[in-house]
């Protein structure tokens, strides 16, 4: 099994595919298994790495993660059947801005497009359960949030905006947040329950 993930970790690498980085899995699986989460919704499957990671924790999670790109997906699926976790983790092809789910998931986990974290909370916090958890990665973009000089004009935007969904986050009213320096970076959101 150990040798199957670090596989994945290497074709990672060696293609350029961005996937969580070892403190942030470590982070989110710990997450998952000390809040006895069952239920996931993941916005950005790539190869179907974190996916792969989080079904192991338990059979009885069951995960739906979308990805865009057709070769990621390709390969998700091909990944996913070596581990034999079909039963338990459903690959959605479509972009997630064009995908209407109707289930509600004990955790979202956001990590698509940096740029548009926002939106997707936006869009997917009607399938949190009530006391769901919406997690996102790569809070500190490379370090790059902390830096006060970026040269390059798309970086610097991409950290803007980034930057905008932590300030989203804070000034949020629906949902409190806290952030976590695992990994790249991770923020941690639940809704505010009412008090009547
Ligand atoms: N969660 C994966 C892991 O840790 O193994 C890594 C995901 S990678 C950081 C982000 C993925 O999100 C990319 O493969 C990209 O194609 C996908 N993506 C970006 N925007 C998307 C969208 N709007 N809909 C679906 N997938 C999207």
């Amino acid at each position: 099994m150990r040798k199957l993930i670090e596989k994945i970790e290497q074709y990672a690498k060696e293609n350029n595919i961005p996937i969580m980085l070892p403190d942030g899995i470590l982070f989110l699986t710990n997450y998952i298994k000390e809040n006895n989460i069952k239920s996931i919704l993941e916005i950005g499957t790539a190869i179907g790495y974190s996916s792969i990671r989080m079904a192991l924790i338990d059979k009885d999670i069951h995960i739906t993660t979308i990805e865009r790109d057709e070769g990621r997906y390709k390969e998700a699926l091909k990944n996913i059947k070596l581990f034999n976790l079909e039963n338990q983790i459903d690959v959605i092809f479509e972009d997630a801005f064009n995908v209407e789910l109707s289930d509600k998931y004990d955790l979202i986990f956001i990590d698509a497009a940096k740029s548009q974290s926002i939106k997707f909370f936006e869009k997917f916090k009607f399938n949190l359960n009530n006391n769901g958890t919406i997690v996102t990665d790569n809070i500190n973009f490379h370090g790059l949030t902390k830096e006060k000089v970026i040269k390059n004009r798309n970086t610097r935007q991409l950290v803007r905006k980034i930057k905008e969904y932590v300030e989203f986050l804070e000034n949020n009213q629906e949902f409190t947040t806290y952030f976590v320096e695992d990994g790249d970076g991770i923020s941690i959101s639940k809704r505010i329950k009412s008090v009547s």
